[in-house]
């Protein structure tokens, strides 16, 4: 038995002006991409041979340049052209990767690969819980199976049951289309895993895990702050009889609309509340993040709305972290510590998020941008600003653990409030503190949906749409069903 695996993943935020690039991908081959797949193991269990195609993946992002999606294709392309013997494919793809001018990144890279293959072969696909999945994908590949934790702690297990999905379509000799039950819900933050209705949907997932006849079973969120057609929740469940699939879908799906009204944002505040707020705790320490420039969720992180309104608070103890502004960064990395100097981000802005902000600084410390899989991406400044302490990086970045602070030089300790570009408080994070304030910041990962500006997605959606039923949403999927 020969199995083919590869991973291709950006999560784009089709908000945002950047675009990922070629080179925003970090790449694995060969031994180095058999190590890094959890699904691995698993085919070699079985007895299988597993070949490795290509592992890309970045950050999240604005949308993937058409030149860079090509790119990669050809190369998954290419390796699958010299492997026509092969019994099954795998990829961990993220389902939420845009690609300018193309659309769905995970459909065209599926339909390239089965001009290769033809349908003779099954396709598993492990993918994000917010993935934004297309007709034109789950139209060609054969098992689906996805995150069940938001802030996400289970990749490896997805990949070992997307792995023996792919197994158990060898084995029956089958392959299944999946069923899918989409819900017009915008779903952002307020989205976590540990309540309802996802307490409930992740327990029936697993207990169709162990039922004979499944191949496969995921919910998905989506992910709101990309525009398209398909943008939404959605049930897919692939299971040898069709119509058993179809009847899983839709109750899980309604299992989830029940349930909808408990996915309300926790700690959130507006802005003036926010600050207010914050600066009231004089004792240990509590973040306040700053949703609407979420790099986690593919912002750019330049924002200094929240930088501004704690600079005329002037208030000792405060920490903002993480500001992206690689040519002031880049200056003030030349200069010696202690080093006074008037710095000005966002020159020439004036959106609601990036406003063009001018202040004295002093230089306190230089310091390292850790990226997310462990590497270095940058360089940073640690600043004082008054009483206020910032922290500049000339990379993207996202402080998500304490290891991001630590190689910055940032002692915690030091401060009462930290603001830091994220949506819902990342898990390692709470070493240090579980108190946060949700700041309900406008910008490209803004959670109030309304302000967001869709062109694609054309559907009436909750919770913009509050009165939409559940026979509205039934007649919607006949078309499929
Ligand atoms: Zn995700």
């Amino acid at each position: 038995m020969k199995i083919l695996e590869g991973s291709f993943q950006c999560e784009a935020n089709t908000f945002c002006s950047q675009r990922a690039g070629i080179e925003d991908f970090e790449r694995y081959d060969g031994e180095a991409l058999l190590t890094k797949m959890a699904a691995t193991p698993i085919f070699r269990e079985a007895g299988a041979q597993v070949v490795p195609l290509l592992y890309a993946s970045a950050l999240p992002s604005g949308m993937v340049t058409r030149e860079a999606f090509e790119y990669y294709k050809e190369r998954f392309v290419e390796m699958i052209e010299r492997e026509k013997d092969a019994d099954g494919i795998y990829l961990y793809l993220h389902g939420s990767m845009y690609v300018e001018g193309l659309g769905s990144g995970e459909e065209w890279l599926v339909k390239a690969i089965r001009q290769v293959t033809g349908e003779g072969i099954p396709i598993a696909i492990a993918l994000d819980y917010h993935a934004n999945l297309s007709e034109g994908f789950l139209g060609q590949v054969n098992a689906v199976q996805g995150f069940r934790t938001a802030p996400h702690t289970d990749h490896d297990d997805t990949e070992r049951r997307a792995a023996r999905s792919l197994l158990a379509c060898i084995q029956k000799n089958a392959c299944p289309h999946p069923a899918v039950f989409r819900i017009p819900f915008l779903g952002g933050d307020a989205s976590t895993t540990d309540k309802e209705p996802f307490v409930s949907i992740t327990k029936r997932l697993q207990e169709l895990d162990g039922e004979e006849g499944v191949i496969s079973c995921a919910f998905f969120n989506g992910q709101p702050w990309y525009d398209s057609a398909y943008t939404g929740n959605c049930a897919v469940v692939s299971c040898l009889d069709s119509k058993r699939a179809q009847k899983e879908a839709m109750s899980l799906a309604k299992m989830f609309w029940d349930g909808r009204e408990n996915l309300k944002l926790e700690h959130a505040m507006t802005v003036k509340e926010a600050v207010r707020a914050s600066l009231e705790q004089k004792e240990g320490l509590l973040f306040v993040t700053d949703s609407g420039d979420n790099t986690t969720a593919g912002a750019d992180g330049e924002g200094t709305l929240l930088l501004r309104e704690y600079l005329k608070k002037d208030t000792k103890g405060v920490l903002v972290c993480g500001v992206l502004a690689a040519d002031v960064v880049n200056d003030l990395l030349k200069e010696e510590i202690g080093t006074i100097k008037e710095i000005c981000l966002c020159k020439g802005c004036r959106e609601k998020q990036r406003i063009e902000t001018t202040c004295q600084v002093v230089l306190k410390k230089k310091g390292i941008v850790y990226g997310w899989a462990g590497d270095e991406v940058g360089e940073g400044v640690l600043l004082a600003a008054g009483n206020t302490d910032l922290v500049l990086t000339n990379a993207r970045a996202a402080f998500t653990t304490p290891e991001h602070f630590a190689r910055m030089g940032v002692s915690l300790e030091d401060y009462h409030v930290v603001v830091i570009k994220m949506g819902y408080l990342f898990p390692k994070l709470k070493t240090f503190t579980e108190n946060f304030i949700f700041a309900l910041t406008p910008g490209v990962s803004s959670n109030d949906f309304a302000q967001l500006e869709y062109q694609r997605l054309k559907k009436r959606m909750y919770p913009i749409h509050m009165d939409i039923t559940w026979e509205e949403i039934k007649n919607q999927q006949e078309v499929r069903l």
